[in-house]
């Protein structure tokens, strides 16, 4: 009776596979243009290949850079139509014939990149994100493994990677809230690590949203102090409940007074236009600052060297993500220690999506939107 089972589960498994050396049939919620419109479409993606898994998405979020990209805020030459989404979480249903990382049923993640030269220092020292032989992100971006076919994101309902860039996700794990550490998660938690934040340590959040919320979770969790940056009152009492100790409305300059020189570490994660050099000189002398919100280049902040000169010897740096091996570290941290984004869940529609957007844009989102992918029609 056993072996029956079996050799059903067996067929079952090999029906539902997509064979070898096949494109993989593919549907999702595509960005028109720059308009922000969204429309269902089908597409294929490149075959499984021997060392690629196929993910079929459960959960894919909505992070300001993918507002960014399909705004085309940061470039004048996105590939429209485009699917977007780079904070992805879902189950494997089909594993290349090399694969061991990962067995059909396992869950996985996909976050900002899925390939990279392998080659180069960066690779080498586990920051593909900064890979210099050719990185690939996980849309809009020509994949050269892929005979240059432009990648597609996680609003879709499966994804192939390659496995090396896929993020084991613990069975016990709540995925719906387990894909925005892929991207807000690990950028907000890599410069912490690289800035060696430890209890006692006075960290200020400039810019509350998606990657800040993570960002006042994990600082709080290293034994900081979090002091929380934004210009609304309307996210005041969620810094509070989050453990920060103290909320700065930036609109209201009595909260500003006797700053400066305050903080060991502060971490800005702000999308818009704003004073750099304020942060800059709320470091501490010998602090750190790191920048990980990229504004939309119309909107970027302006510093001079005289700036730096005269707020000197803070140490003021960018961050982008976080390599493979650390996005593991964070997922398995954040799984350990409970840490998790406070999403609210939407439907896989264009409208839903469009929505999401603009209330992302009007600072009306708490604190990520959550695509469930199982709702695309
Ligand atoms: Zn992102
Ligand atoms: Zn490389």
């Amino acid at each position: 009776m056993k072996q029956l089972i079996n050799l059903v589960a067996i067929l079952i498994t090999t029906s539902v596979a997509i064979a070898q050396n096949n494109p993989v049939p593919s549907k999702g919620l595509a960005a028109i243009d720059k308009t922000g419109k969204f429309e269902v479409r089908e597409f294929n993606r490149h075959p499984v290949g021997d060392n690629d898994i196929l993910i079929e998405t459960m959960y894919a979020s909505i992070c300001h850079s993918d507002i960014h990209h399909v705004h085309s805020d940061w470039r004048s030459d996105e590939p429209y139509p485009y699917v977007p989404g780079h904070e992805i979480a879902g189950k494997v249903i089909q594993v290349g014939k090399n694969v061991t990382k990962f067995k059909v049923g396992d869950y996985a993640g996909v976050g900002c990149f899925v390939n990279s030269c392998g080659k180069c220092d960066y690779c080498k020292a586990d920051m593909e994100q900064y890979c210099t032989g050719g990185r690939v992100l996980t849309y809009a971006s020509k994949d050269i493994y892929h005979n240059d076919e432009i990648t597609q994101g996680g609003y879709s309902n499966n994804i192939v990677v390659i496995d090396r860039f896929a993020i084991k996700i613990p069975k016990n794990a709540p995925m719906e809230k387990v894909a925005p550490l892929l991207c807000a998660g690990i950028t907000s938690y890599s410069p912490l690590k690289f800035s060696k934040v430890k209890a006692g340590d006075n960290v200020a959040i400039a810019g509350f949203g998606g990657l800040g919320h993570m960002g006042v979770k994990y600082a709080k969790s290293f034994g900081a102090n979090v002091t929380v940056f934004d210009i609304t009152e309307d996210k005041r009492a969620d810094a509070l409940r989050m453990g920060a100790t103290k909320y700065v409305n930036v609109n209201n300059p009595e909260e500003l007074k006797g700053m400066d020189d305050s903080f060991d570490f502060i971490l800005s994660t702000i999308p818009a236009k704003y004073d750099m050099t304020m942060y800059m000189r709320m470091t501490k002398f010998g602090g750190d600052f790191a920048i990980v919100g990229m504004p939309a280049l119309i909107n970027q902040p302006t510093v001079t060297a005289g700036n730096f000169v005269f707020t000197p010897n803070r140490n003021v740096y960018g961050s982008q993500v976080g390599g493979i091996k650390e996005t593991q570290e964070m997922l398995d941290y954040s799984v350990k220690k409970n840490i998790y984004p406070d999403v609210e869940i939407i439907n896989a529609t264009p409208e839903a999506v469009e929505d999401a957007y603009q209330k992302v844009l009007d600072g009306k989102v708490k604190f990520r939107y959550v695509i469930d992918m199982k709702t695309l029609k």
